[in-house]
């Protein structure tokens, strides 16, 4: 039998869910029920009612499904898959940070451990971080966690000033406004679409600064037949294979999160088949961790 045949077998047999992130190899996303962005994603796992979500992305996505789903049993099939981006803001720092801002509002962007986002008041995800910001008042002051880059983006569109943790996606961050150039003169007259955990100096090289799942929708609906896409590689295997009369082409070198391709075939039939390893939080950090996480999804 095919790993994929016994992959669905073993889905029917535990009546579960497969949800796979946008950066998974495209041999992921092709078995999953539903692939998406981390804010489609939270959406996806809190409304499912599956007994068993396979997660299929890196840590802090899978605790997320486990706080929105704490009855289900959530597997993360690469438990090693870490997010270095979500390990830079230790909760013990979080609530010093806040001591020191008293009256600020903790804004975090949903790549945060489970135990940090206990720490904060409401999440945010690079589709909806705009909105978010725009909801609180004009006079409350800001504090945003751990994406200096995202905040930097959104704060500069904005206009709005917000005291930035110094974080950062090393896969994102090291993108170069000269690699967008390149890829320009590479591809004369592709839009740039970039994703905005870049540095401001590159979203300004690009065209629009956009989360995958609206980099996706972008690419459905532009006029535009070619598009060089600034961000993790794997989400070139759903625009490819929804536009296939457009052309898409990645940064050289391309960028890759080692982290989102240690989900494979084989990790999520073993963890299937073992209903292991499983994603474990008690019962008072699901509580504290999912009061921002609803505040988020009830906008
Ligand atoms: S691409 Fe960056 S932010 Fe996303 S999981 Fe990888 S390291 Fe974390």
């Amino acid at each position: 039998m095919s790993l994929v045949a016994e992959i669905a077998a073993l889905k029917a047999e535990r009546k579960a869910i497969i949800l796979a992130h946008n950066y998974t190899v495209g041999e992921v996303q092709d078995i999953a029920d539903f692939t998406g962005d981390s804010l489609e994603l939270s959406r996806k796992a809190a409304e499912c009612h599956a007994p068993v979500i396979v997660f299929c992305g890196v840590r802090f996505m899978a605790e997320t499904a486990k706080i929105l789903s704490p009855e289900a049993i959530v597997l993360h099939p690469a438990p090693d898959a870490g997010c270095p981006m979500a390990d830079m803001a230790d909760p013990a720092d979080v609530r010093a940070w806040r001591d020191a801002h008293p009256g600020a509002l903790i804004v975090a962007y949903v790549n945060t451990t489970a135990a940090t986002k206990t720490a904060v008041d409401i999440c945010c995800t690079s589709g909806n971080a705009e909105r978010v910001i725009a909801s609180i008042p004009p006079d409350r002051e800001i504090m945003f966690l751990p994406d200096a880059n995202l905040g930097a983006n959104i704060s500069k569109k904005l206009g709005r000033k917000m005291h930035l943790w110094p974080g950062c996606c090393p896969t994102h961050n090291a993108i170069a406004p000269e690699r967008i150039a390149a890829a320009r003169a590479a591809h004369p007259g592709a839009v740039v679409i970039i994703h905005p955990e870049c540095p401001p100096a590159t979203v300004d090289a690009a065209d629009e600064a956009l989360s995958t799942g609206g980099m996706l929708k972008f690419a459905r609906e532009s006029k535009a037949t070619s598009f060089i896409v600034a961000t993790e590689e794997g989400i070139l295997h759903r625009l490819r294979k929804e536009n296939p009369d457009k052309e898409f082409y990645p940064l050289a070198p391309s960028p890759r999160c080692p982290n989102m391709k240690k989900l494979s075939l084989e990790n999520i039939r073993d963890s299937l088949r073992d209903l292991s390893p499983q994603v474990e939080l008690d019962a008072e950090t699901i509580r504290l961790a999912r009061a921002p996480i609803d505040r988020m999804l009830a906008l």
